[in-house]
């Protein structure tokens, strides 16, 4: 007899995907959970996360592991639950870089080489003269380039990577940045099915709620986090807020808007500003 090679957690595993960052930054871990490699500041968030409004709409946090010498911050892989999952890393806020690295660069600039490949790579007059002589370009302009390249800038999000659930990958979205292929984006990653567009928002709107009534929130400066959307064919549809990598606490007793512009100085990140316009982007797609 024919047996189908998988049992259901097998699956599972298999279909696990990281549609960002540096591929040996993840491990598999028990049934169920994921092993990120450690970053004391992610830790810190995760900590105090704990006792916040934002805890339901954040991955479970079961603290920090060692595997083969590695240390690594050990929580619940938010695809377990779906069968055969549709994914997608929404990044939020109109800035991608924290202050203190433009301050750096500024100080002390490091042209490199790898980004600048990346930049020619997408647009070959990317970089200005004196980058394409020293051929590098430094981090913050890296990012910068790229923020104004897609939606971050003018949306105050951008599209990172889907996976959908015919084994489909992409992760070229660098230069989707009007608001009209951000609407294309999100019918192709729901295959048309308005219902779970409705879903999402509904699942925005919970955490916009969450946002507003969140400690935590109004004292960091949210940068690279994203969104993960994940939905399966039975129509299941989640959002979850990660990547607390560059989520950075401001001094005791000051506090951002989230939803004025930024100016060097004022750390604000345009999260509010930018999930406003997800949102509205997705009603779009509702009603178009
Ligand atoms: P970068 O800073 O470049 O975005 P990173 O190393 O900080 O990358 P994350 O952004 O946290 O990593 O995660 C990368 C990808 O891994 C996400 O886009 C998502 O696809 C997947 N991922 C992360 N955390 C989880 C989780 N808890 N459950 C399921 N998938 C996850
Ligand atoms: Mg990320
Ligand atoms: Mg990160």
């Amino acid at each position: 007899f024919v047996r189908w090679p998988f049992n259901a957690t097998q699956r599972k595993k298999l279909s696990w995907v990281q549609l960002a960052g540096h591929k040996g930054n993840f491990k598999a871990a028990d049934e169920g959970s994921i092993l990120k490699k450690f970053s004391e500041n992610e830790m810190e968030c995760f900590e105090k996360l704990r006792d916040d409004a934002l805890l339901p709409f954040v991955p479970g946090y079961h603290g920090v592991v060692e595997k083969d010498g590695e240390s690594f911050l050990h929580m619940t892989d938010l695809l377990a639950t779906f069968d055969l999952p549709n994914v997608m890393d929404c990044k939020m806020g109109v800035r991608t870089y924290l202050e203190e690295e433009l301050v750096r660069a500024r100080e002390r600039p490091k042209p490199r080489e790898d980004l600048y490949k990346k930049m020619v790579e997408v647009d070959r007059d990317g970089p200005t003269p004196q980058e394409h002589s020293q051929r590098g370009v430094t981090k913050p302009r890296y990012m910068q380039w790229r923020e104004t390249l897609s939606s971050s800038n003018t949306l105050g999000f951008r599209i990172e990577g889907i996976k959908k659930d015919d084994g489909t990958c992409r992760t070229d979205f660098k230069k989707t940045r009007k608001k009209q292929d951000v609407i294309q984006v999100f019918k192709d990653f729901v295959s048309g099915d308005l219902g779970l567009i409705k879903s999402y928002l509904t699942k925005l709107e919970e955490i916009r709620q969450a946002l507003n009534t969140s400690e935590f929130f109004k004292r960091h400066e949210v940068i690279g986090s994203s969104l993960l959307f994940i939905h399966d064919s039975t129509g299941n549809a989640q959002v979850w807020i990660i990547d607390f990598g560059k989520t950075t606490a401001l001094p005791e007793g000051q506090t951002l808007q989230h939803d004025v512009p930024w100016q060097e100085g004022n750390r604000e990140d345009g999260y509010l500003w930018g999930l406003e316009n997800l949102m509205h982007t997705l009603r779009s797609v509702v009603e178009e």
